[in-house]
């Protein structure tokens, strides 16, 4: 049996419904369920994206029986319109969108006032009894068609447009005349018919069919490619083409066009956010042409433009009730586009509204309040890596600030950095490690990349719903938009703001994208906190969670930053950075030089006691939560110097000749490193060191639990174990110094000693390590250097390419493997738990704090991650989804 191509929807009645967005489109799919409902929307039908699928299979021909049913659609359309396509008197015009499955705004083709010929302008002119809005809307269609379905370059027509304008001394579009614009029309058909050898077709059908095979092709074009990649969307979704009756916003001073979010998408503020315009055609309010118009009263300024609920009261009260309805039914913040033909409400478009991380969990903690949604459907409401933007810095309030110009607060957060006013400089400078501001008039679809390299992004004209707006906040960047205080030139890569400031490209400025306000230089910021609905959500998320959350973290001052954020332990302690700090890093590099245990047990006296006072400060600050303290792990070299006059320097200082310092820099040198003489290797060879490390750890615990009454039950973690052996030896020798300590004190202190399992091999036999082990914890980062064969250090000079090419979805050091890496995790967990039921076990690569991979942890069934204090109410969240979708 044949499959149905075709959905139709009008005058209350519709094929499809909400749910089919996967064949519909976001917008087709929406478009159905709105008419349902019983909302204004103008009819039509939507062809599925089985359709775009198939025309790509098929090498661009469509499947059989779609012309048929498109005709039978459009019959009815004709029917409920009550006007013909393609008729003389009394004619329908239609407008082709693309819609697919998941919101690409302004990556694909759209063409409108289609069905638009010589005849049928008359038609038009008679109904609406204005020829010159007649005239514009075809030249504006042929401009259209010629660019969009024929690929003619847009400047060629525009520039006739400008000829036109300029012969009759005028500059605006809306000064041309009646006769001025059919003129126009004929002049653009003959430049058409010379620039692409064939006459513009007048037959409304060829037209239909044109433009639905541009909106097919859309999906392939270069920019729609960039914005799935970006953000992962399978290009083998397709996208679906919706045609619909044309209303018309710009036949005069009683018609509009507006987008609207039925709350504030910047703060998630329960009220209605929009902005309109009055005789404007769809894509005005959003391409940034015109400064639109606020909606309603609520926020509006001095000098701000008449509200819509002033000049079309009617119609906006008829919108707000709508907003009701579309909020009530869909349970979320709604992303609108209306029109009002002649005094008449259409809805043209609604979806679920993107929004910044703020107003996301405001929206989601409202809505609980409100008793819209349930708790747990809030916590799913929020994106785990979307926090990552509450969990950047504010501008410090404290801190001085010249404003110099002032535009729209249209994303959130605060961003310095240098100058730049294109998006391949922009580029260019994020890949030599430089922070810029992207600073446009407008940005357009082509600027993505830009944007995305950039810290923030400004631009000097459209308003909150302007594509840099929109898209700044999908990325979580900070935005400020609209900003007429300054004027960009491109030729001379400078601004010049109204307060009379001049800055040239590569002069740095701030953004706060929640006030607006563009700073001059760079401002300091300060750290975020989670506080107010945050802190809300966030104790919803931990009572849905299962997985723990601990930190990585080896100061006393990161340790309390995660305890902040809600740390449950800390996972990995990484002593090595306590060797760099201060003097002590002299005492490293004794102990390395001397040639003698007895040489190398009195630089590691001289260590000792400042390795336990680190760790007395860390045990206060997670005072009753459990830390792993991970013993010594790089290779011996990385605390030697490596240029002469560093080693002459400490030569100088331990009294040895240069020589004899520069021969064991060079003895210690390796050619692989991080396959070297590292973790547990060093400490078979050199055992003095972990045993300083076991007994500066085990004195503080023995010291907090005797004087201050602690529970302390420190874990011991030995790295890069790969045979049980390694780790045999090195627990009896751990067991000796701690045991030894504790009788020194005369206290108890219960300890354990884990491993980390970063080597294949010790996965595969984890079994057998799990008898020497008292916990493991997956060191995913070496893990997957070793998995894959892939350096950490040197990969990120290729990785981007496989990334870029598709041979990997994800730079596998990002979010882990898990397929591959994942297996051997999976693998050594059972092998763990079978020889012990209790092992604790967790992770602590970087990959604890990404979401997907969280999601993997929990699934395998893993006690805890361990990230980064940062990433920690990421992790917090993302094991709250694994929860919530796993009992699903
Ligand atoms: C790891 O390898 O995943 C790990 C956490 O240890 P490091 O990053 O210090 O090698
Ligand atoms: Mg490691």
């Amino acid at each position: 049996m044949m499959g149905q191509y075709v959905y139709s929807f009008g005058n209350g009645q519709a094929d499809g419904e909400g749910s089919l967005r996967v064949l519909l489109g976001g917008k087709g799919a929406n478009l159905a369920e709105m008419t349902s409902i019983g909302l204004p929307v103008p009819p039509g039908f939507t062809l599925t994206t089985e359709v775009c699928k198939a025309f790509y299979e098929n090498n661009r021909s469509y499947p059989e029986g779609l012309r048929a049913e498109v005709a039978a659609a459009l019959a009815l359309v004709e029917k409920r319109m009550n006007k013909g396509f393609g008729d003389q008197q009394n004619p329908l015009l239609v407008s082709v969108r693309s819609g697919a499955p998941a919101s690409m705004p302004g990556m694909m083709d759209t063409v409108l006032n289609l069905g638009l010929n010589d005849h049928t302008v008359t038609g038009i002119i008679a109904q609406s009894n204005d020829p010159r809005f007649a005239y514009d809307s075809y030249r504006r269609f042929i401009q259209m068609y010629a660019n969009v379905v024929k690929g003619m370059d847009g400047e060629i027509l525009e520039s006739l447009l400008e000829r036109a304008k300029s012969s009759k001394g005028v500059t605006l579009d809306t000064e041309l005349s009646a006769a001025d614009l059919k003129q126009l029309v004929a002049d653009f058909k003959a430049c058409y018919r010379t620039t692409l050898g064939e006459d513009f077709p007048e037959d409304p059908h060829e037209q239909l069919w044109g433009a639905i095979g541009a909106v097919f092709g859309s999906w392939m074009n270069p920019r729609a490619v960039t914005y799935r990649k970006l953000h992962s969307i399978p290009s083998d979704w397709g996208t679906a083409v919706n045609v619909q009756a044309m209303v018309f916003g710009n036949m005069g001073e009683d018609c509009a066009t507006g987008v609207a979010f039925t709350r504030d998408p910047a703060t998630g503020e329960n009220y209605f956010y929009g902005e309109y315009l009055v005789n404007a055609q769809g894509e005005d309010v959003v391409a940034g042409i015109r400064t639109p118009q606020p909606i309603n009263r609520a926020k509006h300024k001095e000098g701000d433009l008449p509200a819509m609920e002033d000049v079309l009261p009617d119609s906006y009260q008829q919108l707000a009730k709508i907003r009701t309805i579309l909020e009530r039914h869909y349970k979320d913040m709604q992303d609108i586009e209306f029109t009002i033909e002649t005094g008449k409400l259409y809805m043209l478009q609604t979806r679920t509204g993107k929004r910044t991380a703020q107003a996301a969990i405001k929206i989601a903690v409202d809505m609980v309040q409100e008793g819209l949604i349930s708790e747990k459907d809030a916590v799913l409401r929020v994106e785990p890596a979307q926090l990552d933007q509450l969990l950047h810095p504010s501008l410090d309030p404290q801190a001085e600030k010249e404003v110099i110009a002032k535009g729209l607060p249209a994303s959130p957060g605060a961003a310095s950095g240098q100058v730049v006013f294109n998006a391949e400089e922009a580029e260019e400078q994020n890949r030599l490690k430089k922070k810029v501001i992207l600073v446009r008039i407008e940005t357009s679809p082509e600027d993505i990349h830009g944007m995305n390299a950039a810290q923030g992004i400004l631009t000097a004209r459209g308003g909150m719903t302007s594509h840099a707006a929109v898209v700044a906040r999908g990325m979580g960047k900070c935005c400020v938009s609209g900003c007429s205080d300054i004027k960009i030139d491109y030729e001379k890569q400078q601004l010049v703001t109204r307060s009379g400031h001049t800055i040239k490209k590569g002069d740095a400025i701030t953004l706060d994208g929640s006030t607006g306000e563009v700073i001059l230089g760079t401002v300091p910021k300060v750290q975020p906190a989670v506080s107010g609905d945050f802190a809300t959500l966030m104790s919803w998320v931990d009572k849905f969670r299962r997985l723990k959350v601990r930190t990585n973290a080896d100061t006393p001052h990161d340790s309390q930053t995660a305890r902040d954020f809600g740390a449950e332990g800390i996972g990995l302690c990484r002593t090595e950075h306590m060797f760099f700090e201060g003097d002590r890093i002299q005492a490293v590099r004794e102990m390395i030089l001397a040639d003698n245990l007895a040489g190398r047990k009195s630089a590691l006296d001289k260590i000792l006691p400042m390795q336990k006072s680190d760790f007395l400060n860390i045990f206060k600050v997670m005072k009753g939560l459990p830390v792993t303290i991970r013993l010594l792990d790089p290779p011996l070299h990385e605390f030697l110097p490596q240029n002469e006059d560093d080693m002459s320097e400490l030569a100088h200082a331990v009294g040895m000749k240069f020589s004899e310092v520069k021969a064991h820099v060079e003895q210690l040198h390796e050619f692989n490193p991080m396959l070297g003489h590292r973790g547990c290797r060093l400490a078979i060879t050199y055992p003095e060191v972990y045993d300083m490390q076991v007994q500066a750890i085990m004195e503080a615990a023995c010291e907090l639990v005797k004087n201050e009454g602690f529970e302390i039950v420190p874990e011991i973690m030995i790295p890069l174990v790969a045979h049980v052996n390694e780790l045999r030896i090195l627990r009896a020798n751990a067991i000796r110094v701690a045991d030894e300590v504790c009788r020194r004190y005369g206290v108890e202190v219960n300890y354990l000693i884990g491993t980390m399992i970063e080597l294949p091999r010790a996965a595969l036999t984890a079994d057998a390590i799990a008898q020497e082990a008292e916990f493991f914890s997956f060191g995913t980062n070496d893990l997957t250097q070793t998995t894959y064969g892939l350096s950490r250090d040197d990969a990120g000079h290729f990785l981007p390419d496989y990334v870029e090419r598709g041979v990997l979805k994800r730079d596998p050091f990002v979010a882990l493997d898990q397929r591959g890496v994942g297996e051997l995790v999976r693998i050594g967990f059972e092998r763990g738990r079978s020889t012990r039921a209790d092992l604790k076990v967790g992770i602590c690569g970087e990959h604890g704090g990404e979401p997907s991979s969280v999601v993997f942890c929990h699934n395998v069934g893993l006690d805890y991650v361990s990230c980064s204090p940062y990433r920690v109410p990421i992790a917090r969240l993302a094991a709250a989804h694994a929860a919530l979708q796993d009992n699903r």
